[in-house]
């Protein structure tokens, strides 16, 4: 039986009472999804009120992003430290604040180990530009964001990390990476973690993809074989849609 973990990430959408109502209205339609693990991560100020809705463990919290310090003089930043009392992920090294807050792998790094540091799961994402693509780099940008963003964890803090494969061409263009794309990507992921932290720690490493995931699409990356489950964004924010790719992993899990 195949696990599967399906995050949602809301990005700067939903005040907390915007947030209460869609989480209410995903609780609705929810039914128990045996083997998906479903979690939401709304923006930093909506957390606590989406804890206090969240019923019967239904779904996980996460976090969008955090300081690598654990408390100090940073004015408007949030430590893993103060998350740790209202979520159980966080997201690392997404496309956009590499993009718009220009955060490099060294401070990335820094990020994923405080998360580990303070018992968060850090899902961290790496994925090309669409020029990287166009100028056949996609492999050699992956492996050095892996590199670079893992360089601060131990082997024995790799089997609490979660990586996110997503080309930054597909996030929030309705452009979806292909399937047959996705694979050999996934492959250097588990290449690239194996001669760093060895076999064991590949095999059993969480890959998820993530770029304009649907319900019309989702099929077709939860059926490759080394995908774990998926980060959505767009999507997540509909509750009629993000039930339909939670119900469809769930079917999907249930029937392997
Ligand atoms: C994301 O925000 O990580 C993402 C994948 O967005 P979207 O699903 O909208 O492409």
């Amino acid at each position: 039986m195949k696990h599967f973990t399906i995050v949602g990430n809301w990005k700067m959408h939903q005040t907390p009472e915007q947030a209460v109502r869609l989480v209410a209205r995903l609780q609705e339609k929810a039914k128990p999804r045996t083997h998906v693990t479903s979690v939401l991560c709304p923006p930093f100020v909506s957390i606590p009120a989406v804890k206090a809705e969240i019923q019967d463990d239904l779904f996980k919290l996460g976090a969008q992003n955090l300081n690598e310090k654990d408390e100090g003089a940073f004015t408007g930043e949030v430590s893993g430290a103060m998350l740790k009392e209202l979520a159980d992920y966080v997201i690392v090294g997404h496309s956009e604040r590499r993009h718009y807050e220009h955060e490099t792998d060294k401070r990335i790094a820094k990020k994923v180990a405080a998360a580990l540091r303070n018992g968060l799961t850090p899902i961290l994402c790496v994925g090309e530009k669409l020029s990287d693509k166009q100028d056949g780099h996609t492999r050699r940008v992956v492996v050095d964001q892996l590199q670079g963003g893992l360089s601060q964890i131990t082997g024995a803090e790799i089997g609490k990390v979660i990586v996110a494969y997503e080309p930054v061409w597909a996030i929030g263009t309705g452009e979806s990476a292909a399937p047959d794309q996705v694979e050999p990507v996934v492959n250097v992921i588990r290449q690239t973690i194996e001669e760093m932290f060895g076999e064991a720690a590949s095999g059993s490493l969480e890959i998820l993809y993530g770029g304009s995931v649907s319900p019309d699409n989702v099929k077709a990356y939860l059926v490759i074989e080394h995908i774990n489950g998926l980060l959505v964004g767009g999507a997540s924010l509909n509750f009629e849609q993000f039930t339909a790719i939670m119900d469809t992993a769930a079917s999907i899990s249930d029937g392997r």
